[in-house]
C-alpha cells in the first residue's frame, strides 16, 4: 500500500511550522522529508511524520535550541521527558541569576536609606582549620570590616588558588565604596580574583576555586557567590541559606532526579559545577542588613557533616563571633573533620558612638 504523502503546504498548515522553518529543519536534518520529487524539488511528508513535527513545534515555542531539539527527537518518550525537564531546570536557574541582577540593580538605583539614622557596623571572626583527614588546608577564610570571604580550593594547586582569589578581593576592605557604583566594584573585583587564581594554577586545568564573599556597604551586603561553600542568614532566631550550592547533586535535585536526602549520602556530594572562571559569572546579590542579623559563611567542610539544624544551634548559643567561628569548626571535626573547614561569622551592630 502506498504511503499517504502531504505537500508541504498541507503539512505546514497541519503541524503549525512554516514551509521556510521546514525548509531549515530540512537542512538541518531535524525533519527530512519523507520524499523528495527529484525533478521538482519539491518536498512530501508521511502522515506519520506529524507527531515528531508537533513535537519539534512545540519545543521551539519553549525556547529550545534546535540542536537540542534534534537530540530530544532522537530519545525513547521517556528519555525525551526527562531532556525536557532538564532543559527547563536549566532555563529556570538562569532565568533566576538574570532576576537576581535585575534586583541587584533596582535596588541600587533606588536605594532607600535607613529609616533611623543608627550607623551599623560588622562584629567578624574568621578561621580555617585543616580537618581531621586532610593532609593540606586548600580552604582560604578572610574577614575584615568590610569584606568576608571563604574559597575552598581544589587540586594540585588548590591552596594557591583560594588564597590567591581572597588575596585580590582584599582591596574591597579599604576601597572607597562609591554610593550606587557597588556592581562594578564588584565585577572588577571578580576579574581580578579570577585572573589571579589563573595565574596562581599556572595552567593546571583540573585546579581552581569557588568564592563566596559578602562586602559591607554600610548599611547593606553585597553577596558574590560560585562554587559550594554557603553563606548563612540567622535573622530573629532563624537560619536561612542565602546561597544555591552549585553542584552537580544540587541540580540533580533541582530536576527531581534526587531528593535532598539522598544527596546528602550521595557519592558525588561534592562534585562542582561551577568554580571561579572567566566563563561562568558568580551569582551576585545585594541584601539588607538589620541589627541583630548574624552572617555564617562556611565551606563545604562544615555543611556536608553539621546539619543545619545543629548549626542554627550554635549560631544562637555562641555569644561572640570568635566563639560561633570555633564551635562550629569543632562540630565538623567531632563528625569525623573529613575535610578542610572554613568559617566567617559576623554580626551586624550599631555602631559605638
Ligand atoms: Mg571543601
Amino acid at each position: 500500500m502506498r504511503e499517504e504523502m502531504l505537500t508541504i503546504g498541507a503539512f505546514s498548515k497541519a503541524c503549525r511550522l512554516s514551509p521556510k522553518a521546514l525548509r531549515l529543519y530540512d537542512e538541518l536534518e531535524l525533519l527530512k522529508p519523507r520524499r523528495v520529487d527529484p525533478d521538482t524539488g519539491y518536498r512530501y511528508y508521511a502522515v506519520d511524520q506529524l507527531e515528531r513535527a508537533r513535537l519539534v513545534a512545540w519545543l521551539r515555542r519553549l525556547g529550545m535550541p534546535l540542536a537540542r531539539i534534534r537530540q530530544v527527537c532522537a530519545l525513547p518518550a521517556a528519555d525525551a521527558a526527562h531532556a525536557i525537564h532538564a532543559y527547563w531546570a536549566q532555563v529556570e536557574a538562569e532565568t533566576a541569576v538574570r532576576r537576581d541582577l535585575a534586583v541587584f540593580l533596582v535596588d541600587q538605583l533606588v536605594a532607600a536609606p535607613r529609616k533611623d539614622t543608627t550607623m551599623l557596623e560588622l562584629r567578624y571572626a574568621a578561621h580555617s582549620d585543616r580537618g581531621r583527614t586532610r593532609p593540606a588546608n586548600q580552604d582560604t577564610a578572610y574577614a575584615g570590616n568590610r569584606l568576608l570571604a571563604v574559597a575552598d580550593g581544589y587540586g594540585p594547586a588548590g591552596v594557591p588558588a583560594s588564597s590567591a582569589a581572597v588575596e585580590a578581593l582584599r582591596f574591597l576592605d579599604t576601597a572607597e565604596l562609591p554610593a550606587g557604583d557597588v556592581l562594578n566594584l564588584l565585577e572588577e573585583a571578580v576579574r581580578g580574583a579570577t585572573e589571579a587564581v589563573r595565574d596562581a594554577v599556572d595552567g593546571a586545568d583540573d585546579a581552581g576555586t569557588t568564592l563566596t564573599a559578602l562586602l559591607w556597604t554600610g548599611s547593606r551586603l553585597a553577596l558574590v557567590h560560585i562554587g559550594d561553600c554557603r553563606a548563612y542568614l540567622l535573622r530573629d532566631g532563624a537560619l536561612f541559606r542565602v546561597t544555591e550550592d552549585h553542584t552537580v547533586v544540587q541540580s540533580l535535585i533541582d530536576e527531581g532526579r534526587l531528593t535532598p536526602e539522598e544527596a546528602t549520602t550521595h557519592p558525588q556530594r561534592s562534585l562542582l559545577l561551577k568554580s571561579l572562571s572567566p566563563t561562568t559569572p558568580p551569582d551576585l546579590r545585594l541584601r539588607d542588613a538589620e541589627p541583630g542579623d548574624r552572617y555564617l559563611l562556611c565551606s563545604d567542610g562544615l555543611s556536608t557533616v553539621v546539619p543545619d539544624a545543629r548549626i542554627r544551634h550554635l549560631l544562637t548559643s555562641t555569644p561572640s563571633p570568635d566563639t560561633a567561628v570555633h564551635a562550629l569548626i569543632d562540630a565538623a571535626n567531632e563528625a569525623g573533620g573529613p575535610d578542610n573547614v572554613s568559617c566567617v561569622v559576623a554580626d551586624v551592630v550599631e555602631a559605638a558612638a
